[in-house]
């Protein structure tokens, strides 16, 4: 099959590609996230897939846009929601290129982070397929997650410490000055 691999970062992007390809599948990636901020993250991160596609034989399509707008349109961050609208957001217009550009199915690297909700990944994924009209595709690839980062650090890939968003930010690092004030002495939780 022709699969489009909606992938949200380059550690997340070694396992799937592999399984998939091992599969006998015909790959093609797709960068969309509006959900990364800020801007520099967003280049960071794309930076990174740019230098795993040095070392593995990838084909990416990039969406460069800063998508600060369109997240804070479409997904419900004043709510309980924010996840779900957040994946909607991203493998709805997946689902949609993978429709327009002939796929037979599409995918997600959402499903191998341990970070996200599965099961809610697969349920929107599902229901995006549904709307577009074409297939996705479920594999379970949590179980590969550490050794795909353990390859990407030996990469030196850029590894991000938060999801995406700058609400995902705030919670990760709310409760650290570690960050903030790299000073003369021991740094500080
Ligand atoms: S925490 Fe992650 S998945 Fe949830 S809204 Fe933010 S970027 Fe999206």
């Amino acid at each position: 099959m022709r699969v489009l691999l909606h992938v949200c970062c380059a550690g997340c992007t070694i396992a799937p590609h592999e399984a998939l390809t091992g599969e006998g599948h015909e790959v093609v990636a797709f960068f969309y996230n509006p959900n990364i901020h800020p801007f520099i993250e967003l280049r960071r991160r794309m930076k990174a897939q740019r230098v795993l596609q040095e070392r593995v034989p990838l084909r990416v399509i990039y969406e460069e846009e800063y998508g600060l707008r369109r997240f804070l349109e479409q997904v419900d961050w004043r709510g309980e929601g924010r996840c779900g609208d957040c994946y909607a957001l991203r493998l709805g217009r997946t689902a949609r290129l993978a429709a327009e550009g002939g796929f037979d199915a599409f995918t997600t690297t959402l499903l191998g982070s341990p970070q996200q909700d599965h099961d809610l990944v697969r349920r929107v994924g599902e229901r995006c397929g549904a709307g577009g009209g074409v297939e996705f595709l479920y594999r379970n690839w949590r179980p590969l997650a550490a050794e795909g980062h353990e390859r990407a650090g030996t990469m030196r890939l850029y590894r991000q410490n938060y999801c995406g968003c700058v609400f995902s930010e705030w919670e990760r690092f709310r409760d650290t000055t570690r960050h903030v004030y790299r000073g003369p002495g021991p740094l500080q939780e």
